[in-house]
């Protein structure tokens, strides 16, 4: 398709990829100035498709074949047509194919989820301008490879390349290959959001430290993460895409109970959690307390069916194994967070007040 710029080509061409994808037709979209050989242009494509095909034998020697042959036509050069007008300056287009995985996809449209595809743009840019630009924050990302290496968030995207991008806190096994970030969080602490305080007091239950408050800022947030080296949980995609996060998670779900869940699973946090450890309130830890010391504070009821008890250090809300312990045992069990037998004789469950 032939035209100048402004006239609706992207617009139309966009229509057309969507409906030829919906027939399950691959398409390929290709800019071509004309400053350059269409084998040029279309060489480095070409070879991306080629590759993508070439996981069986048979596939990589057609495959290698086609490269062989393509390798003359691009040696084609470029028909010079003087100075380029395009953008007033010396235009370099440049074509990566990418591929997101897991949880990465949720940010992507519904085209570009679970698949490689093509990506193209004009001039230089880093890996973490170009997946942000894609929608992806680079907080998500804890893995990036270019053509099978593991590269920085500084990498420069060179044409041709094929960019991996894999998520934080991820299931796969990719420990041969450095990651992004020098370390994982394995000491699991967070700060949530404003809108998380019922999945802030959940995680606290389970014994997770989770910093909340229903009046932080976006600003605050981020500045709390750094400074504490805490995770940051939030329903707010914006805030992950700041530059001083380093760790954030976008939860998904909007159900308290199964937003445990879910965090449990993304962080594998099934073996670190501490049942009934921490106040619900206020995110202390909890002591031990005699029957006799909180006696006065306690319901007659209460104080005559249990002995055993916990006081917030911080707070000095009291605990104990009252009518809403089996629910609460029920709720962790549903987030795969196991209460051992040990721990059900002890003191804990319905908070006083
Ligand atoms: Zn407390």
């Amino acid at each position: 398709m032939v035209g100048l710029r402004g006239v609706g080509k992207t617009v139309l061409l966009d229509r057309m990829r969507n409906d030829a994808e919906g027939s399950g037709i691959q398409t390929l979209r290709v800019e071509a100035p004309e400053s350059r050989s269409l084998p040029a242009i279309l060489a480095p494509q070409l070879r991306q498709a080629l590759l993508r095909l070439s996981r069986d034998e048979q596939a990589k020697d057609l495959a290698q074949r086609a490269l062989r042959a393509l390798a003359g036509r691009a040696a084609v050069p470029a028909r010079r047509v003087g100075p380029t007008r395009f953008r007033g300056g010396t235009l370099v287009p440049v074509v990566a194919t990418l591929r997101f995985y897991a949880e990465l996809n949720d940010f992507l449209p519904a085209s570009r989820r679970q698949v490689a595809f093509v990506h193209h743009w004009d001039g230089r840019v880093s890996i973490k301008d170009l997946i942000e630009g894609l929608g992806v924050p680079h907080t998500a990302v804890d893995l990036l490879l270019a053509n099978g290496e593991a590269v920085g968030f500084d990498y420069l995207v060179a044409d041709g390349d094929r960019v991996a991008a894999y998520p934080v806190f991820e299931s796969f096994d990719i420990a041969p290959v450095s990651r992004v970030r020098p370390e994982p969080l394995r000491d699991p602490r967070f700060v949530l959001d404003a809108h998380l305080g019922r999945l802030a007091a959940w995680l606290r239950l389970a014994g997770f430290d989770c910093l909340y408050r229903n009046d932080i800022g976006d600003a605050e947030l981020a500045a709390t993460a750094a400074r504490e080296r805490r995770a940051i949980l939030t329903r707010d995609r914006g805030v992950l895409l700041r530059r001083a996060v380093t760790h954030g998670y976008l939860v998904r779900e909007t159900n308290p109970e199964r937003q445990l869940a879910e965090v449990v699973a993304r962080f594998d946090l099934r073996r670190l959690a501490r049942p009934f450890s921490r106040c619900m309130r206020c995110n202390s830890p909890l002591d031990e307390v005699e029957k006799r010391a909180i006696a006065h504070l306690v319901p007659a009821r209460s104080r005559e069916a249990f002995d055993q008890f916990q006081r917030c250090q911080g707070c000095s809300r009291i605990y104990w194994k009252g009518s809403h312990y089996e629910r609460l045992v029920r709720l962790l069990a549903g987030a795969s967070v196991p209460v051992p037998d040990a721990l059900q004789g002890r003191p804990s469950g319905r908070p006083v007040g």
